[in-house]
């Protein structure tokens, strides 16, 4: 009886408990899906905590990041090498340990411009400083390396072994001798080298015209990875002006390596005209309205504009008599080169390494580099030739003229340039 009411109230309600069950199960799936998300949540804030995530998560990191580094610096003007230590990711017992290891070693308090050193660091907590490499020329470098006992350096020196490859170039000069070099790929101190061997004879502003050639065969000197870590001389030199060729041989004499034309004459004159390489002549010697002062002088030197920076070489073989601060003249320096010649250098940027008063210089070594100091108006150089005394105009001066091979010297000299024109031609031959 009880069974077939409880029937019926089904059979008349069964539209209205469908519809409870279709809501009581939306109720209920819904929540249940929002439980296991954030159960889902749940699990993954807990993983992320978890230690051994954590720390697979750092070594993923770490290892980003390689253990062992280089930091590389060129060392640059008023660097030291506590400058350098600060620039590391190490802490200040590191910095410590190292200073008092290599303060013993005078290379460190002497640094010098365009030197290369580098820091080998292990990046494994706390970062280490393990190798510390100070190149002393392009073939010779201090090695300091961190013993077991870790807070210790010892050193060792290494020299690189080079191979000698003597190159033949061959360029056009479009814009510049300078440029022209460089886009056949001369190295720049092999440009500097061949303007100082022509220095004394031609005139870098009036005498190449565009479209004149020049051919130089040098020497290279490289290391394993045939890479030029130095060049040496110019064994050879022919700057073609005009069509006219003006050869240049080495030949070794008692006084060393030195350039003569195919004639045997030596190229060095007592002298230099234009002591800058890729100078413009900007005011001669004579009377002019002064640029500062703004009223007419004798201007008793020649000003060469040159960008700042630009080498300055030494005239002639002489002593340094002075190399400071004169006033107008800015930083300056004189040489005398006998008891006849003497020559001035002013408004200098600064000298170059080593230079100062008592020190001897040769022919075309660089004594300093092309500023604005003193009373200037932009960077130039103002070169002076005194002669007993007096100032004179340097560009119209008349220079004794090298020495000429002569008896046995010369026939060795004739049998060295015969060699270096068969280099040349078996240089040009292997190139094609
Ligand atoms: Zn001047």
């Amino acid at each position: 009886m009880i069974k077939s009411k409880i029937n019926k109230l089904i059979k008349n309600n069964i539209y209205l408990i469908i519809l409870a069950l279709l809501v009581f199960i939306s109720v209920f799936s819904t929540n249940y899906f929002l439980l296991y998300k954030k159960n889902q949540e749940l699990k993954l804030s807990n993983s992320l905590e978890n230690i051994f995530f954590n720390k697979t998560l750092n070594e993923i990191i770490k290892n980003l990041k390689p253990r062992f580094t280089y930091e590389e610096f060129r060392i640059k003007e008023g660097d030291t090498f506590e400058k350098l230590l600060r620039e590391l990711n190490v802490n200040q017992n590191e910095k410590d340990i190292v200073i008092s290891n290599l303060s013993k070693f005078k290379l460190i308090n002497k640094l010098f411009k365009g030197q290369n050193i580098s820091f080998r660091l292990d990046n494994n907590n706390p970062v280490k400083i393990i190798e510390i490499s100070i190149e002393q020329t392009k073939t010779k470098k201090y090695v300091f390396y961190r013993t077991d006992n870790l807070n210790k350096f010892e050193y060792k020196e290494i020299d690189k072994d080079l191979r000698r490859k003597v190159v033949f170039k061959e360029a056009e000069i479009i814009n510049s001798l300078y440029s022209g070099a460089i886009n056949v790929g001369i190295q720049p101190n092999v440009i500097i080298d061949f303007a100082r061997i022509y220095g004394f004879q031609i005139d870098f502003q009036r005498d190449i015209w565009k479209n004149d050639r020049f051919q130089i065969i040098y020497e290279t000197f490289l290391d394993a990875n045939q890479k030029v870590l130095d060049t040496g001389n110019i064994l050879y030199a022919n700057l073609i002006l005009q069509g006219k060729k003006n050869d240049l041989y080495i030949f070794k004499t008692k006084d060393g390596f030195e350039h003569f034309d195919a004639a045997g004459k030596s190229i060095k004159k007592s002298l230099m005209k234009t002591p800058i390489n890729g100078a413009r002549l900007s005011s001669s010697f004579g009377m002019r309205k002064h640029p500062i002062l703004g009223y007419n002088k004798m201007h008793r030197g020649t000003d060469f504009a040159a960008p700042e920076g630009t080498p300055i070489m030494a005239s002639g073989d002489g002593k340094i008599i002075r190399a400071r601060w004169c006033g107008g003249g800015g930083n300056c320096i004189k040489i005398r080169h006998n008891s006849t010649y003497e020559t001035v250098y002013a408004h200098l940027k600064n000298f170059a390494r080593g230079i100062k008063e008592g020190k001897r210089v040769k022919q075309g070594q660089i004594i300093g580099y092309v500023g604005s100091t003193g009373m200037s108006t932009g960077p130039h150089l103002h070169y002076e030739v005194i002669i007993n005394g007096k100032k004179v105009n340097s560009q119209k001066l008349k220079l004794p003229s090298g020495k000429i091979l002569k008896g046995k010297e010369r026939k060795l000299f004739e049998v060295s340039k015969i060699k270096l024109n068969v280099l040349k031609s078996e240089l040009i031959s292997s190139q094609n």
